[in-house]
């Protein structure tokens, strides 16, 4: 035993000394497959020093999987998707976390509650184009309402997300949030840098508010696994406190009557928005592969899938 693992310990140490990248991909598998944690940290080392860029990234998630190390994996994507989020780079933010849960999710590893959180947020904002696309004005409006709440984590585009937010909300009738957020943009820190196309309206907005508006509440759904029913975007539910599922294609919690899954990525998806959104843009909002209308059906069990996600999301998804 004591004899492999030193010949292994020697292997890697020769790989890093060739340093090409095929060497560190050689490394790496020898990590894995020893599970040997002196040398997965020599390797970590390495790399840390030695590469650059996105590929440090990339080897350094390689290796914490395969040191058994899911929590620091999942870690280290949730930094690097914060600075592209702060970048303004939220596709690539988007796309980063997403590839995590898939990974975690292939290895029955929990997800961590916070990068599920953060690809809900990431994913509002990204959807919120294919929602235009389809006219669901309502729904692009609740999206973006919550990435207004957390305009802070998008500080680059700071006043067009804003303005967006209150154009949606006023074409959705939302005259209130949309007053709300028109006020906010005419702070002097926002007021100069407001699309000339949208300043005046945006001003007579403010300057002469409906004061009739009325506006609806958010609909409610039933939470999937107690039933109590909770405001549609909510993701948190206030009765049994668990974690909904978020759907792919409303960025609102799934429910289990309309629960269907994109059958590229397996993310849940409500069958009737989701088919709506294929037959415009082709494309799975969340996986971005092209998807065929057809090839959607609703799950068979949505019970089972919810359990199955929930013991995925808690870690009990077996070692
Ligand atoms: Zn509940
Ligand atoms: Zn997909």
């Amino acid at each position: 035993m004591w004899a492999a693992s030193e010949e292994d310990a020697k292997a890697v140490q020769l790989y890093l000394k060739v340093g090409k990248h095929e060497a560190i991909d050689k490394a790496i598998k020898t990590v894995e497959r020893t599970r040997n944690h002196t040398t997965g940290v020599l390797v970590l080392d390495y790399v840390n020093e030695e590469v650059d860029g996105s590929r440090k990234d990339e080897y350094r998630f390689k290796l914490n999987i395969a040191m058994g190390q899911y929590a620091d994996a999942a870690r280290d994507a949730m930094e690097m998707a914060r600075l592209e989020q702060e970048e303004g780079n939220y596709r690539v933010a988007h796309d980063k976390l997403f590839g995590t849960v898939q990974q975690l999710e292939g290895l029955n590893k929990a997800v961590p509650t916070e990068l599920m959180r953060m690809l809900s947020l990431l994913h509002s904002y990204t959807l919120v184009k294919s929602l235009i696309a389809v006219e669901d004005h309502m729904c692009a409006a609740r999206m973006l309402i919550r990435v207004a709440r957390n305009i802070s984590k998008f500080p680059k585009h700071v006043v067009p997300i804003l303005t967006s937010t209150v154009i949606e909300c006023h074409r959705a009738g939302l005259k209130k949030t949309s007053y709300e957020y028109a006020s906010m943009l005419m702070r002097p820190e926002y007021r100069n840098e407001v699309a000339m196309k949208y300043k005046k309206k945006i001003e007579l907005m403010v300057r002469k508010p409906d004061k009739e508006a009325e506006e609806a509440e958010e609909v409610m759904t039933p939470c999937p696994f107690c039933e109590m029913p909770g405001p549609e975007t909510e993701l948190q539910c206030v009765s049994c406190q668990n974690i909904i599922p978020f759907d792919l294609a409303t960025g609102k919690r799934i429910t289990l009557a309309d629960w269907s899954e994109c059958p590229k990525c397996n993310f849940p998806a409500s069958a009737r928005m989701f088919i709506r959104i294929l037959a415009t843009e082709r494309r799975c909002p969340m996986c971005n592969d092209e998807v065929v209308v057809d090839s959607v059906r609703k799950v068979a069990n949505p019970v089972e899938a919810l359990r199955a996600k929930h013991e995925a999301a808690s870690g009990m998804g077996g070692a």
